[in-house]
């Protein structure tokens, strides 16, 4: 049997790909320094480990075919714009001791979870951004620490690659979104916080929401379950340089607020307050992922944010229902 390690497991997408490689037959080991949140993990082991500690990255592979990187000290806008030191001190630590770890193992492929945030600034100025291929990576000026970190470690792969023969894989997720993701306490992103931000209003009979900046910054964003399949098809392909993995319908954050609007059933008014907002449009260029792979998501963003929606208005409903369920009863 294939035995594979997800880091990051107790996380929003480790936790899924965990269910994912179950499906396909797997022996999955979690790894993570904390549990899933919102649900027990389908995987076979579960190793509460900090890998930032070299140690802990030894025994996370141990015994592995295949590892799925995902493990990151990471979150939304408000998060990744304040914290960069801790950012770029702990993810460069989790991603030497990992893939070092993998390289002396000998695993068979190496699967790093990186980002479309390893983009320049300078190619995304404009709401109307033209979409960013791969190539466009370069010359690199990634807005913050964490996407520096990203490109760093993908550079490492490249090179764990050329000189200790490590099979490494780099996939450049773009905005994921999806149920079992966390949905408040300041690492949530923008879908989760509109999702939880409507459903609040809802509950509450208070249509007024915030949002960060003029709202017309521009973004994609990819559903969980596309997201698992392009990873298990990245990971067992031949290619091995980076490749994005998102949808490259673009859209502005007022837009997608009024469609979250429109899924609950509940219509919003905006108030427009000042927050982070990172750049002002990206997307995908999905013509590399296409050739590749010879496959793209599938899932449209309507679909995905219904199923999102609901999960979360039910996480509102259970966390605040008592307090918020009053006024909307007036
Ligand atoms: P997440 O925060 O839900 O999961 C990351 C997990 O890593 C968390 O459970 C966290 O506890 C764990 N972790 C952090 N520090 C650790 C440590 N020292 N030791 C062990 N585990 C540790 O994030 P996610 O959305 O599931 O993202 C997974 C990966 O994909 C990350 O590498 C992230 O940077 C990357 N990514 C995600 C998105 C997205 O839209 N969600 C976009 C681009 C890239």
């Amino acid at each position: 049997m294939d035995r594979a390690v997800v880091t990051g497991a107790g996380g929003f997408i480790g936790h899924h790909l965990v269910s994912y490689l179950k499906r396909k037959g797997y022996w999955v080991r979690g790894v993570d320094c904390k549990g899933p949140e919102y649900g027990a993990t389908d995987a076979d082991e579960f190793l509460l480990l900090d890998l930032r500690e070299a140690d802990a990255a030894r025994k996370a592979v141990a015994g592995m075919n295949e590892v799925y990187a995902l493990a990151a000290d990471m979150g939304g806008m408000g998060f990744i714009s304040k914290y960069h030191a801790r950012i770029l001190t702990n993810n460069s630590l989790i991603n030497i001791h990992t893939l070092s770890a993998a390289a002396d193992a000998r695993v068979g492929r190496y699967l790093y979870a990186s980002s479309a945030c390893v983009y320049p600034e300078y190619r995304q100025t404009e709401i109307e951004v033209t979409p960013l291929r791969e190539e466009d990576a370069y010359p690199a000026q990634p807005q913050d620490a964490y996407g520096w970190e990203k490109l760093v470690t993908e550079r490492l792969c490249t090179h764990y690659r050329e000189e200790y023969g490590l099979a490494t894989r780099i996939v450049r997720f773009h905005n994921i979104f999806g149920p079992l993701g966390t949905w408040e306490g300041g690492r949530e992103k923008a879908p989760a916080a509109l999702c939880r931000k409507i459903a609040v209003a809802k509950l509450s009979g208070n249509p007024e929401i915030e949002i960060w900046g003029d709202g017309e910054q521009t973004r994609s964003f990819c559903y969980i379950d596309d997201c698992v399949e392009g990873i298990f098809r990245l990971a067992h392909s031949d290619y091995c340089e980076p490749l994005n993995l998102g949808q490259d319908r673009l859209i502005s954050i007022n837009q997608l607020a009024d469609l979250i609007s429109r899924i609950a059933g509940y219509p919003i008014t905006k108030k427009h307050v000042p927050g982070p907002q990172g750049v002002r449009g990206r997307n995908s260029d999905n013509s590399r992922l296409r050739r590749v792979l010879n496959w793209e998501p599938q899932i449209s963003l309507e679909e995905g944010l219904a199923r999102t929606y609901r999960w979360i208005e039910e996480q509102v409903r259970q966390t605040y229902g008592a307090q918020i369920s009053q006024p909307a009863a007036k």
